[in-house]
């Protein structure tokens, strides 16, 4: 036997649940598992699957009745219903148990073996938004850029909206032949086909999606990428997201991704940024250049310049719009040098002599 499945359960909605509670656990479930958000989710697919099986059956009141009665068979209790008119009940009522089946739960199963179970009948879906994230430079987001994408998406079939197969192409039902009957030779009986519910024709499998109801795209755009873009900011491209099975698209989201900078290292809105300050200039006061996105400043350092020491250059950060800037902070970083000239040497050894007996007086 397989697995009782329980419907009800799959969609999370109680035995007693109404059409509506039915109809909004189902599509909050079919919008969370869909193919679309879970690309290449093995399980993400089955689970959409089952919730779509679960909802076929629960949304149909006189299908729902058998399942509440005859569970998982209720589909095999639906064709012979059909086949045996409206006394047929099948708890014991089927004129003895065929040879060889334990119950009446085993013979259904027979039944439906090798065939049966649910075909995908599609559904409405409806435009999606998606994002991405895109990844620019520090540089590109200070000044904006203009960037081409390609975006590799799985669209809902453009020929079947997503169901999968044409119903407006018919073709013979490969399971019956084309008889609409087929026979089970245990019992030596026929019955209507499950496959094509006793028509003998089968919709033809949409052969621009090969049945899956979404075909992979290929689709180039623009983004115009403000400048002053912050990291994970999202930018909104109307029209450019997942189509629906109406063909009218969603939007698409782009979220901003800073790559890090060699140079500047981005707080918020400020940039902060070292800067090499000579020794003399540190001590005695002077004037260093600093690289600003925006070019390179001359900065002024006041006499006995600390190691470390952060200064703030007001409006040299980040574009914010209407002519603000984000803040640039040059932290000094003092350059001692490596090698002295014997004369320099002299000069120092002679400063250091005056500064030790300056400290002793
Ligand atoms: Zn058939
Ligand atoms: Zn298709």
């Amino acid at each position: 036997m397989r697995d009782y499945k329980d419907y009800y359960a799959i969609l999370g909605v109680p035995r007693n649940a109404t059409e509506k509670e039915i109809k909004a656990a189902y599509r909050k479930l079919a919008r969370q598992y869909h193919p679309d958000v879970n690309p290449g989710d093995k399980e993400a697919e089955e689970k959409f699957k089952e919730i779509n099986e679960a909802y076929q059956v629960l949304s149909d009141p006189e299908k729902r009745a058998a399942y509440d009665r005859y569970g998982e068979q209720w589909q095999a209790y639906q064709r012979m219903r059909e086949q045996y008119g409206e006394g047929f009940q099948p708890e014991g009522g089927f004129g003895g148990m065929p040879f060889g089946f334990e119950s009446f739960a085993d013979f259904i199963e027979q039944l439906l073996r090798g065939g049966g179970g649910f075909r995908a009948t599609g559904f409405h879906a409806p435009p999606r938004d998606i994002e991405q994230t895109i990844e620019i430079d520090l540089q590109d987001a200070i000044h904006g850029a203009t960037r081409t994408l390609q975006l590799n998406l799985e669209e809902v079939c453009p020929r079947c909206g997503g169901l999968g197969e044409l119903r407006d192409h018919q073709q013979t039902c490969p399971a019956c032949g084309g008889r609409g009957r087929k026979r089970f030779s245990l019992l030596g009986v026929e019955m209507p086909c499950d496959e094509c519910e006793g028509t003998g024709r089968v919709s033809a499998l949409c052969p621009t999606c090969g049945g899956s109801g979404v075909v992979r795209r290929t689709r180039t755009i623009t983004v115009k990428i403000p400048p002053g873009v912050a990291e994970g900011q999202r930018l909104r491209l109307a029209g450019e997201g997942l189509p629906g099975s109406n063909g009218q698209r969603g939007d698409l989201y782009l979220r901003i991704k800073i790559k890090p900078d060699a140079r500047f290292e981005r707080k918020g809105n400020d940039l902060y940024v070292d800067v090499d300050v000579d020794y003399l200039t540190a001590i005695l006061g002077g004037e260093v250049s600093v690289p600003t996105p925006h070019g390179t400043v001359t900065m002024k350092v006041p006499p006995g310049t600390q190691s470390g020491t952060r200064f703030r250059l007001a409006g040299k950060g980040i574009p914010l719009g209407q002519g603000k800037r984000g803040d640039l902070y040059a932290r000094a970083r003092i350059v001692v040098p490596r090698s002295l000239t014997p004369r320099e040497r002299e000069l120092l050894e002679q400063l250091r002599q005056l500064r030790q007996q300056e400290v002793k007086a």
